[in-house]
């Protein structure tokens, strides 16, 4: 490019570049250098987000609510968060319904016979051994279904379709999870033998997505089973040929009353004690298909190694507590009992990990309103993590939903959602789907929020390390 060219293009700018004057800009934000050196670490050698994910996966598996699992899970936590150097670690119990699965299948008896790929959602009623058989009838959403007189349904299997794609923030999980979350409610309420959906789930693969589901209004439980989106698409084609189809359905379940769950909860003591808490989490129950390594191994990990790194530093001003939540997938039945107890403390913040372990691309916070410095001092210190800000966003997580409610002001760290719905309740939920490099990117993005809002953080009042 020739000089004149240059400055010709550079006069031809200049109008542009006169709307954004740096006189107008505000005055710039720096997060401390402590942050910075935290922050940089983790990303580049956090080995405790791995450790715990690997460690409960591996050494535990699938810890379906109050099960048996999900207490060795708890027995598991302690042992681990005792062993980290925490403080205050203990287990909260509650005691809530036990739903365990039993066998399942689905089957094509007509017009060509063959087996299809299913699974059971949680909460469904069961089937008798022998399974039930009926005629399917289709419907393209849950709306079409809400519409139709009960006589199109009565005695059949309702199937409903629908098509969720991948997206980065996860935003089609709402809409598309309705068939699920209220489809086998208005199928029993019209009277439906049972109820089938397409799995709320974005990948091919021969796996059906579970997940909860309630029973309301009255309505008395059916079986309610998720198809794999391959069989789901087999089954659209069988039923474009325009004849009758008949499946026959097995989908034996158990619910009993009286079943305990629990909290696990450890802490970073505080130089004082009465300032507001720093207050994170994630999910310790999973369901019962995979090993609930992206749901939500990685989501405890993060913020108890973000935490670790904090403690390992010396002593924050505000008090970091961690809590491992029991009973989240049947409906966050550990948020709602944490809130109970804790509901009135008074916190700084509240946030949580559960959307996997890919890396954090945006965050949004209440701070923006009620915090500005705080807010740009974590723009700042998250910026080099390629994480933008977004002023318009929500409070997110079902766990701290209850104690954000009561009052708490919420950050929400936002993970890449691309490939959360292909592994999401699924098989496939397993440890290899954690990437060690994004997990690190995760740890490092909620060791600068901790730094940040800790209130300073005394170098050389260290915690033992114990491990
Ligand atoms: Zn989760």
């Amino acid at each position: 490019m020739t000089r004149t060219l240059l400055a010709v293009l550079l006069l031809t700018a200049a109008p542009a570049l006169a709307q954004q004057s740096i006189a107008t800009l505000p005055p710039p934000v720096f997060p401390g250098i402590l942050t910075v050196a935290l922050r940089e670490d983790s990303l580049a050698h956090d080995h405790w987000a791995w450790d715990i994910a690997e460690g409960l996966t591996t050494e535990v598996g699938q810890r379906l609510a109050a099960t048996e699992a999900e207490a060795r899970a708890r027995e598991w936590a302690v042992q681990e968060l005792t062993g980290m150097g925490f403080a205050n670690v203990h287990v909260e119990p509650f005691t809530m319904p036990v739903w365990t699965r039993g066998a399942e299948g689905a089957e094509i008896v007509s017009p060509f016979p063959q087996k299809l790929a299913i699974t059971a959602l949680g909460y469904s009623g069961s089937t008798p051994p022998q399974g039930v058989t009926g005629e399917i009838v289709y419907f393209e959403s849950l709306d079409v279904l809400r519409a139709v007189p009960d006589s199109a349904v009565k005695g059949k299997i309702v199937f409903i379709d629908h098509h969720m794609m991948p997206t980065q923030d996860g935003s089609g999980y709402g809409q598309f999870g309705a068939p699920r979350r209220q489809g086998p409610t208005i199928a029993s309420l019209k009277g439906a033998l049972a109820i089938v959906i397409r799995s709320i789930g974005t990948d091919h693969h021969r796996n059906p997505h579970t997940g909860v589901q309630y029973f309301t209004d009255g309505a008395s439980p059916i079986p309610a089973g998720a198809l794999s989106v391959p069989d789901a698409e087999q089954l659209v084609r069988i039923l474009q040929r325009g004849k009758p189809v008949v499946m026959h359905l097995t989908l034996v379940n158990q619910k009993t009353e009286g079943g305990h769950s629990g909290n696990v909860i450890a802490e970073v003591p505080g130089r004082d004690p009465k300032a507001p808490i720093l207050l994170v989490g994630g999910h310790l129950d999973s369901w019962d298909l995979g090993t609930g390594a992206i749901d939500d191994a990685s989501g405890v990990a993060i913020v108890t190694a973000a935490a670790k790194h904090i403690m390992d530093e010396g002593r924050p001003l505000r008090t970091i507590r961690i809590v491992w939540f029991g009973a989240e997938e049947p409906g966050g039945l550990g948020g709602a009992a944490y809130a109970k107890a804790h509901g009135t403390e008074r916190y700084a913040i509240a946030g949580e990990s559960d959307f996997g372990a890919d890396r954090v691309w945006r965050f949004s916070s209440q701070l923006m309103k009620t915090d500005p410095t705080a807010y740009a001092q974590l723009t700042a210190a998250l910026a080099p993590l390629g994480i933008t800000k977004n002023d318009k966003g929500e409070a997110e997580g079902t766990d701290v939903e209850a104690t954000i409610a009561g009052g708490a002001p919420w950050i929400s760290l936002n993970q890449d959602g691309t490939r959360y719905f292909d592994w999401h309740h699924t098989p496939d939920d397993t440890l290899d789907k954690i990437d060690p490099v994004q997990l690190r990117q995760n740890v490092a993005a909620w060791t600068a929020m901790l730094a940040v809002l800790s209130g300073g953080i005394e170098s050389g009042a260290k915690q033992p390390k114990r491990r």
